[in-house]
């Protein structure tokens, strides 16, 4: 049959939705300058595919701009068209971005930070999703078995990814049912989120290929193991070297990464409304799931919410470089954009207040009487979306660092979503989200 090949140029939005429009791939040239029309109120669309309320109705006119440096053209070779697709920032009729470019605000975000610090962000986001449609669980957790189970999707899915210019790095069978993890090198700024969000279509389109579906929502059921996002992060300074380790420094932070991540940690529990956005990432973010309960910072603790990763001793890099520490409050509920910019922004905001590099915790908070937690510090996060969302209205240093009319539309395309889902159960809920992730 004859094709004319077509090009997707896409926007990751409030949803954590890949959503766009696709041209003829002859006319690239003509799209990269013209883009594609875009319409204000699809920032709604809500991952249930209904229409939050919007304070744009049926008015206005935006254009996305595809960015070449994400263009992705990937051959399965199995007698199909490749698959085409690129990422773009959304602008307004004169040209300047659009107040919920998700894109555009992780830019502003890096802006910030190099206008603070002189620094940049070196990341790789780790994604965990399941298999679905399983009759039982193909093999134990961690298991060989359980990679060759996979291995044809692995090995396809690594294939087109380092096609597509991302490093693939690790591909395992995770702890829960049907539940794998993928892990890929890091980038810097901008593109850490364009790899993210490029990594998750090719896992979705590598599954289709295979007659697989995979889901990546945060929390599969009520009592099951959770999907996680684990953003890793580094700064480097002007000249490209590391700036993040400090062999004297606590927990061998060095001064700024400290103050970023004393950043991190003080507007936590107001900036997870936007890194785990879904009814249920509250559940995940639970104690003793292994993903994050407290604003703590973890020296290799994996119910921490922020954890400084090990360096090893007889790895070929140097220590310095090496050294990175991971965000797990997160899902793929998140725009990689959004959930990217609220934590740099939190980070420089740390900066910016010259904060103290908080101790690292070694011991269960959980177990600990609030009093203690309190006069330590800590937080327990929001346990619902509604009161994360609450925590993150409220703050007008948080919903400063977004656009104008940003903290607004994106509370009320929330509220939509939660409204979906009043009269489900909790079973029910989770379906929901497996399907729309
Ligand atoms: N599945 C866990 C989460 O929800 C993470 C497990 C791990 O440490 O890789 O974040
Ligand atoms: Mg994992």
């Amino acid at each position: 049959m004859r094709n004319e090949p077509l090009i997707v140029a896409a926007t990751s939005d409030f949803a954590g939705q890949v959503r766009g429009k696709a041209f003829p791939a002859v006319e690239l040239d003509k799209r990269l300058k013209r883009g594609i029309g875009w319409t204000p109120t699809n920032v709604q669309i809500t991952c249930f595919d209904l229409i939050a309320e919007s304070p744009f109705g049926a008015l206005g006119d935006l254009v996305l701009i595809p960015d070449p440096a994400t263009l992705v053209k990937v051959d399965y070779d199995d007698g199909c068209p490749a698959e085409q697709f690129v990422f773009g920032d959304i602008l307004d009729m004169a040209g300047d971005p659009w107040q919920c470019c998700t894109r555009s605000i992780l830019k502003a975000a890096l802006k910030r930070l190099e206008d603070a610090s002189g620094l940049s962000l070196k990341g790789a986001f780790e994604h965990e999703f399941h298999f679905c449609d399983r009759d039982a669980p193909s093999a134990g957790a961690y298991t060989a078995a359980g990679f060759r189970a996979e291995r044809e999707f692995g090995e396809t899915l690594f294939s087109v990814a380092a096609n597509a210019g991302l490093k693939p790095d690790t591909f395992m069978k995770e702890y829960g049912p049907d539940q794998y993890e993928v892990t890929i090198g890091p980038s810097m700024g901008l593109a850490v989120a364009d790899q993210a969000s490029i990594l998750r279509e090719l896992v979705r389109i590598t599954a289709d290929r295979l007659g697989q579906r995979t889901s990546f929502t945060p929390l599969r059921n009520p009592d099951g193991v959770g999907n996680g996002v684990h953003i890793h992060m580094s700064l480097r300074d002007g000249n490209g070297k590391p700036a993040t380790y400090d062999a004297n420094g606590p927990h061998q932070l060095s001064r700024t990464a400290g103050q970023f991540v004393a950043g991190i940690l003080k507007y936590l529990d107001r900036i997870v409304a936007i890194t785990a956005p879904s009814v249920v990432s509250y559940t995940r973010l639970t104690p003793h799931r292994w993903s994050a309960a407290y604003n703590n910072l973890g020296y290799r603790d994996r119910e921490a919410s922020v954890r400084i990763c090990p360096v090893s001793d007889i790895s070929d890099i140097k220590a310095a470089e090496q050294f990175n520490f991971e965000y797990r409050a997160a899902d793929a509920a998140a725009s990689p954009y959004l959930a990217l910019a609220a934590i740099v922004h939190a980070g420089v905001q740390g900066i910016e207040e010259g904060l103290a590099c908080p101790e690292a915790t070694h011991e269960d908070l959980s177990l600990l009487p609030e009093q203690e937690l309190e006069a330590r510090g800590f937080l327990r996060l929001p346990q619902t979306l509604e009161s994360a969302l609450d925590r993150f209205a409220d703050d007008d240093t948080v919903t400063g660092w977004f656009p104008d009319g940003f903290a607004q539309i994106y509370r009320l395309h929330k509220l939509g979503e939660i409204e979906f889902l009043k009269d489900k159960t909790e079973i029910d809920t989770c379906a929901a989200y497996e399907a729309a992730y």
